[in-house]
């Protein structure tokens, strides 16, 4: 690459082949490299003609920037309420969230959880409504055998610094549909690619997609030991769905471990002072996002019901960043300690 002046130009053969790799990984038609996983739901929106005054479903609990994203285009979110405890919209939800003007569901896999695909995709496939698949954090997983991000209609995934596959920044749109697959290309070429992934940000993807599956079986047993760890006592339960100790049709991928946190247990300690000691104590525990009815207006979103079960997790829910994972099966006990401690 470097011999070759390859990493310098705009169209080279380390792009294509990372498409082409990612489209065998994932088993889909169509790839389209970006400069980010905002980016890449930003498109996904587009490719299914989110227009001003329409209406996107998504879970009360996800990602910001997918909200910013439905707001960017002129349409409203109208946010669903998760399972009870778990970061994962509710399908049951679905029904009383869609509207005449609903455009898309977004639906995305959380902090090691996956969304249950199959009722999302039963009811929009029922009423018509394309289903896009967050998979920013999912890259590597597995439901019944099918990748993260190709279940679907459109699926996405993040390259960003802290993801899982990452060059620092890029992602990508996923797809079978030739007609989203060309909107896309259509909307981001303006005589260059507006929406670029570099040759550099591909050569350094393709080796870890090379290892992601290795990788992602490594990480679904450091969490399994994780969990037969953690005493009963502990201020952290997990907070997984499905269940990864026993479930053997799903592979999850762990971005981040989701975990409640139950102050009670010690002291009364709030989820802020627990995080700051857990960081102190070298453990990558951080509060999660904060629901998205509670920190924006409402009168930019239409709120289906109260949302008891998302507002649960913007009190309670912690995260734990990924790299300790492979760090070996001894950093576990250390870690467990340390969270103990
Ligand atoms: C990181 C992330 C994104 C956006 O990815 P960027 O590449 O950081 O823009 C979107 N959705 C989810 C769930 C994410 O975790």
């Amino acid at each position: 690459m470097l011999q070759d002046g390859s990493w310098g130009r705009y169209h080279g053969p380390h792009c294509d082949r990372l498409r082409d790799a990612l489209a065998e990984f994932h088993d889909v038609e169509h790839v389209i490299l970006c400069c980010s996983g905002t980016a890449a739901v930003e498109l996904a929106l587009r490719s299914v003609k989110v227009q001003p005054n329409d209406e996107v479903v998504m879970a009360a609990y996800d990602y910001k920037a997918n909200f910013a994203n439905v707001l960017t285009l002129q349409a409203t979110p109208v946010l669903a309420d998760t399972l009870p405890g778990v970061p994962v919209l509710d399908p049951k939800q679905l029904k009383n969230a869609l509207s005449d003007k609903t455009k898309a569901i977004v639906c995305s896999h959380l902090h090691g959880c996956f969304a249950d695909m199959a009722a999302v995709r039963a009811v929009a496939a029922e009423h018509g409504v394309p289903v896009i698949e967050d998979a920013c954090q999912a890259a590597g997983g597995r439901l019944n055998g099918k990748a993260a991000g190709s279940i679907g209609d459109v699926g996405v995934l993040s390259f960003g610094g802290s993801k899982l596959l990452t060059a620092g920044r890029g992602g990508a749109v996923l797809t079978n549909d030739a007609t989203v697959a060309q909107r896309i290309r259509l909307y981001t070429q303006r005589g260059n690619d507006a929406y670029p992934l570099s040759e550099m940000q591909a050569a350094v993807l393709l080796p870890q997609l090379q290892q992601l599956n290795e990788r992602t079986h490594v990480r679904l047993q450091r969490v399994r030991q994780l969990l037969n760890a953690l005493p009963a006592d502990s201020p952290l339960t997990p907070a997984l769905y499905p269940d990864p100790t026993d479930n053997v049709d799903d592979i999850p991928a762990f971005y981040k471990v989701a975990f409640h946190y139950d102050g009670e247990k010690v002291g009364g300690q709030s989820r802020e002072d627990f995080a700051t000691l857990a960081r102190q104590n070298g453990v990558a525990l951080d509060p999660a996002f904060a629901a998205l009815h509670k920190t924006h207006s409402g009168r930019r979103f239409r709120a289906v019901g109260e949302l008891p079960n998302a507002a649960a997790l913007h009190e309670e829910l912690m995260t734990l960043h990924h790299p300790v994972l492979l760090e070996g099966a001894d950093q576990i006990d250390a870690l467990v300690a340390a969270i103990q401690q």
